[in-house]
């Protein structure tokens, strides 16, 4: 049962379990063995004042959380809040990437202007805040000619609006050959203007094409990077080909031009189709490189895998999740789209996120190491001082959840969950759906 929240300044939380992976060094307590922490936390003047054994006596004002579970807010490292929403006018019939593609692209030119952009960008946004997510780092599709200033005019106005209560990042989505060209540097401008990072698909070779043209795009992508001391953020093999290796090229990359700022590649799929040699190669090469792995595990068990003419998928779209963090590579679990042609359902909620990525990945005989993937990884790549940690001196940021465990805490969806900032409870609530329907016509009914 969830606990009611003082209004107090100095609040004493009794009785929660921490993921030991999200606590500050030093805190008091032994972790059970899924790495959970019983603790009471002091809360004073919208800090945390102290981490203290659970059962100790403090005045103040109570809060028995009698077990719950709390986590730091949460960060989704990888979203696409410029295309969400939309899938009331623009639907995939097949359910392909290539169809989610040419169907985002016909809406793009139909509709993107900015009052539609802002509308489903906020409303995603609303949802994320709700349901406790602190940062956020969207993708923007820069594909249709002039689509890419209406974007980041709305991003750009957004990121100001939310200022204080999220951190909303930006990377620009178009194909790595688009920075091949001088006449492109407008984009870059723009990129930079926006305090954005540079984004792009590094498309698989063709057959017989030659490997070196993906690397002399990515030498030319790494090095206006560095001239614009611009962070990196690309979609990286998002298919199901054993052949598809550009997530290696991009950590060769990486090293070859000791580009020092931070890369982070979104999907990795295919090598989960590779031979072990192949994918051990690959794995070495991102730790190597430092990248940040970062996988979208609704959306690819949702587009990856789909059979011509239908049928039922036979594999699960997601990188090697457990050989990764075994690497010692740095792994994140993020949202990816959200109720749009690439993936029809979702509701930027990091719980749903993080429940998927621990079915279909298997992770929950090792729970005491995936915490972090929604948390503190992605929240230290967004800026988030300590990646968000729970510490002493810190913001007493964080959600607590009525879930004393973790089967307990992903078998629902937690609508219950009160979220903390500055250790008042935030009273936002998820937007309808009839707000968007100013700008997201719905489809007419059929005779049938
Ligand atoms: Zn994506």
């Amino acid at each position: 049962m969830i606990p009611s929240w003082p209004r107090d300044d100095r609040i004493h939380v009794a009785n929660v379990r921490i993921p030991s992976q999200v606590l500050a060094e030093g805190a008091p307590g032994l972790a059970d063995e899924d790495g959970l922490v019983t603790l009471d936390l002091v809360i004073e003047r919208g800090h945390v004042g102290a981490l203290l054994p659970a059962g100790s006596l403090v005045d103040g004002a109570g809060c028995d959380a009698d077990g719950g579970m709390l986590l730091p807010p949460f960060a989704d490292l990888h979203a696409h809040l410029d295309k969400g929403h939309i899938f009331p006018r623009a639907r995939n019939p097949e359910g392909t990437l290539a169809g989610a593609r040419a169907a985002t692209r016909a809406d793009t030119e139909r509709h993107w202007r900015e009052e539609d952009v802002e509308a489903r960008f906020e409303f995603a946004l609303e949802c994320a805040y709700a349901h406790g997510t602190g940062a956020v780092r969207t993708h923007i599709d820069c594909f249709v000619p002039g689509q890419a200033e209406v974007s980041f005019a709305v991003f750009r106005r957004l990121r100001e609006r939310w200022a204080g209560r999220m951190v909303v990042e930006a990377a620009a989505l178009v194909s790595t050959d688009l920075y091949d060209t001088p006449e492109n540097g407008a984009l870059v401008d723009l990129i930079v203007e926006s305090g954005a990072r540079l984004g792009g698909i590094t498309y698989r070779l063709d057959p017989g094409e030659d490997p070196l043209l993906l690397d002399r795009r990515l030498d030319r992508l790494l090095g206006l990077a560095k001239a614009r001391r611009l962070d990196v953020d690309l979609h990286v093999d998002e298919n199901g080909a054993p052949s598809s290796t550009t997530l290696a090229q991009v950590a060769e990359a990486v090293m070859r031009n000791a580009y020092e700022g931070h890369v982070v590649c979104g999907h990795c799929c295919s090598m989960s189709m590779q031979d072990e040699p192949t994918y051990r190669r690959t794995i070495g090469l991102a730790r190597d490189a430092g990248l940040t792995i970062v996988s979208l595990p609704m959306v690819n068990q949702f587009l990856q895998g789909r059979i011509d003419g239908g049928g039922t998928p036979r594999w699960r779209g997601i990188p090697l999740l457990h050989e990764l963090k075994a690497a010692g590579v740095n792994v994140a679990l993020a949202s990816d789209n959200c109720r749009d042609p690439y993936h029809a359902f979702g509701d930027h909620d990091m719980i749903e996120v993080f429940g998927a990525g621990v079915r279909i990945g298997h992770l929950e005989a090792e729970l005491d190491r995936w915490p972090s993937s929604v948390t503190t990884v992605p929240a230290a790549v967004l800026g988030v001082p300590e990646g968000g940690r729970i510490r002493p001196g810190g913001p007493a940021d964080f959600q607590l959840f009525g879930a004393r465990d973790y089967s307990e805490l992903l078998a629902r969806r937690q609508p219950d969950r009160l979220v903390i900032r500055g250790g008042r409870r935030i009273d936002a609530v998820l937007p309808d759906y009839r707000k968007l329907d100013r700008v997201v016509a719905r489809s007419k009914a059929i005779a049938t």
